[in-house]
C-alpha cells in the first residue's frame, strides 16, 4: 500500500488543551495545564497546541508556563487569521502557530463576510507577519471539507510562497467520509510542505477519517486525549495510534504503555467521563463477562482479545454476572485462594448467575461471601461498625466521626472531607490505619429508584498493596451505603491478607 511508507514520518499534534477544552464545561486551571502538558510530551507527542492567544490573559499565562518548561514537544497557539493574534501568541512565547482561516464558501460568506481573494490576501499577510516575528506557521483551512478543493489549493501554495512551514486541512464539522479523505490527502501530498490532518467525530468517523488521511499523504494528525473536543470531540490519540501499531504494524514514537494514565488523568483534570464502551481506554476494554469467551481467553488471551491490556498500559478483568460460566468464576476463586470441587463450582456459578439475573454486578465481595456459603467456612468479620456520626451543612467543615471494632478492639476516629461521604470514608480509614494500608480506588454511586428517597447503590475499588477488590452497598442513604461499601471491602481485603499469611 502506498501510504505504509509515509506512515513512518507520522507526527501527532495534540490539542487536548485546546479543542479539548472547547468542550462544553470544561475549563482546566493553569497546573492542571501544566500537568497534562508535561505528560503529552513524556509520552511522545510533537506538537502540543496548548490554547488560543485570544482567549484570554489567563490562556497566555498558561502558554508562557508550558512554554518555559523546556519540553521537547513544540508548543503550538491557535491563532486566528489576524496580526494582533500573532502578536498575543508572541507573548505566550510558543515556538508556532496553527494559524486558522475560513476556507468554503459558507464560511467566507456567512462569516467573514468577505470573498476568495481577500481570504488568500488575508492568510498570506499574516504568515508573513508570523515569520517576520520568528514563528514556525500551520496554516490551516477552516472547514475545508466542504471547501471547493481548487480554491484550497490555490491558498495553500500562496501560504507555501508565503513561508508556511506546514499546512492543515480541518473537517471542522465532522462530516469527512474515509474514500474521500484519502483523496483529498493524496492530492495534497504533492505539496512541498507536510500537511495535517484535524477531524471531527460527529459521524464517529474521526479516526476512520484520520487513519485515511495519513494513508492517502497526510504527515501529521491533529487528535485529543479520549477524543475530546468541540460538540461529538475530536480524533482521539489513543485510537489513531494504536490503530496504526496494531492494525498498520506501524511503529509510532508514543509510549503506548502510558495511554491508559495519561486517559485517566485527562478523565478527571477535564470531568469528562470516559463511556464504558469506549475503545482502548473504556472500562470495559478489556473486560469480560461471558463464559464462552472467558474459556477462551483462558486458553489463549487473543480469542477474544485483539489487543494485549498491557500494551496501553491495562489489566485484564473477568466480571461475573448472569453470562459468567465456570471457567470465570473458577478463575476468579482462584485469584482469590479459595479451592473447591467440581460440585461446589457448579454451586457457585448458579448462584451467581441468579444474583446477574436479577440486574445485579457481582462484586468481588458478594463472590466471596457466596463461596463461604457453598463451602460453609464461617467468617468472622474483621471489622465492624458500631457507630457512625456525620455533620455537614452550609456553614460547617463536614466531619464524621466512627467507632469501629477492628479485630476485637474499639477504635473511635473523626475525619474531614470535601462532602459528608468523604469525611465518613476518611475517618473510616483513619479508625483501620494502625492495622491495615488500604485504598479507595474507585467510588461510584448509581440511584435505583426516582426522588429524592431514591434507593442508591455505591460501588467502591478497594486496595491493599497490589491487590484490589470490588464491594457493594445499598440503601436510602448515601452515607450509610459508602460507609457499608468500604466497610465490606476493607474485611474482604483483610481476609485476603490473613490467608497469604496463614
Ligand atoms: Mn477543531
Amino acid at each position: 500500500m502506498r501510504g505504509i511508507a509515509l506512515f513512518d514520518s507520522v507526527h501527532l499534534l495534540d490539542t487536548t488543551l485546546r479543542d479539548g477544552e472547547q468542550t462544553p464545561g470544561v475549563s482546566l486551571c493553569l497546573d492542571d495545564k501544566l500537568t497534562i502538558a508535561r505528560n503529552l510530551d513524556t509520552i511522545g507527542i510533537d506538537v502540543i497546541e496548548a490554547g488560543s492567544s485570544a482567549t484570554s490573559e489567563g490562556e497566555r499565562r498558561s502558554m508562557k508556563a508550558i512554554s518555559s518548561e523546556n519540553l521537547k514537544a513544540e508548543i503550538c497557539s491557535y491563532v486566528r487569521a489576524v496580526t494582533g493574534d500573532v502578536d498575543l501568541a508572541l507573548d505566550g512565547d510558543v515556538d508556532s502557530i496553527h494559524l486558522v482561516i475560513p476556507v468554503s464558501d459558507l464560511h467566507i460568506r456567512s462569516k467573514l463576510k468577505c470573498d476568495n481573494p481577500s481570504v488568500v490576501r488575508t492568510a498570506v499577510e499574516v504568515t508573513e507577519y508570523a515569520k517576520d516575528h520568528g514563528l514556525i506557521v500551520e496554516l490551516s483551512g477552516e472547514d475545508a471539507s466542504r471547501a471547493d478543493i481548487d480554491f484550497l489549493a490555490t491558498l495553500y501554495k500562496a501560504g507555501i510562497d508565503a513561508g508556511a512551514d506546514r499546512l492543515c486541512f480541518c473537517d471542522t464539522v465532522g462530516v469527512l467520509v474515509p474514500e474521500k479523505s484519502f483523496q483529498v490527502f493524496e492530492r495534497l501530498s504533492s505539496l512541498p510542505v507536510p500537511v495535517s490532518v484535524h477531524c471531527h467525530d460527529d459521524f464517529g468517523l474521526a479516526t476512520s477519517n484520520t487513519i485515511a488521511a495519513l494513508r492517502g499523504g497526510a504527515s501529521q494528525a491533529h487528535v485529543t486525549v479520549n477524543g475530546i473536543g468541540e460538540r461529538s470531540g475530536n480524533a482521539c490519540l489513543e485510537e489513531v495510534v494504536m490503530t496504526l501499531e496494531s492494525l498498520y504494524d506501524v511503529k509510532t514514537k508514543i509510549r503506548c504503555e502510558e495511554l491508559y494514565s495519561l486517559s485517566r488523568m485527562v478523565s478527571r483534570l477535564t470531568g469528562i467521563q470516559v463511556a464504558p464502551n469506549k475503545a482502548i481506554v473504556g472500562e470495559n476494554a478489556f473486560s469480560h463477562e461471558a463464559g464462552i469467551h472467558v474459556h477462551g481467553l483462558l486458553a489463549d488471551s487473543s480469542t477474544y482479545e485483539p489487543l494485549r491490556p498491557e500494551t496501553v498500559g491495562r489489566k485484564r478483568r473477568i466480571v461475573l454476572g448472569k453470562h459468567a460460566g465456570r471457567s470465570s468464576v473458577e478463575l476468579a476463586l482462584r485469584e482469590f485462594g479459595i479451592d473447591c470441587d467440581k460440585i461446589q463450582i457448579a454451586e457457585i456459578v448458579d448462584r451467581v448467575k441468579e444474583l446477574g439475573e436479577k440486574g445485579k454486578r457481582v462484586t468481588d465481595a458478594d463472590l466471596q461471601a457466596i463461596a463461604e456459603m457453598v463451602l460453609s467456612i464461617q467468617m468472622e468479620p474483621k471489622v465492624r461498625l458500631e457507630e457512625v456520626t456525620v455533620v455537614g451543612g452550609n456553614k460547617v467543615t463536614p466531619t464524621a466521626s466512627v467507632r469501629i471494632m477492628v479485630n476485637g478492639s474499639d477504635m473511635l476516629e473523626a475525619g474531614t472531607g470535601t462532602g459528608p461521604v468523604d469525611a465518613a470514608i476518611n475517618a473510616i480509614k483513619k479508625a483501620v490505619s494502625g492495622v491495615t494500608d488500604v485504598r479507595l480506588e474507585e467510588y461510584h454511586v448509581d440511584a435505583i429508584t426516582g426522588g429524592t428517597d431514591a434507593v442508591v447503590e455505591v460501588w467502591v475499588t478497594m486496595a491493599m498493596a497490589d491487590r484490589s477488590i470490588t464491594a457493594r452497598g445499598a440503601g436510602a442513604d448515601i452515607i450509610m451505603a459508602s460507609v457499608e461499601a468500604v466497610l465490606e471491602g476493607i474485611n474482604r481485603l483483610m481476609q485476603l491478607e490473613e490467608e497469604k499469611n496463614a
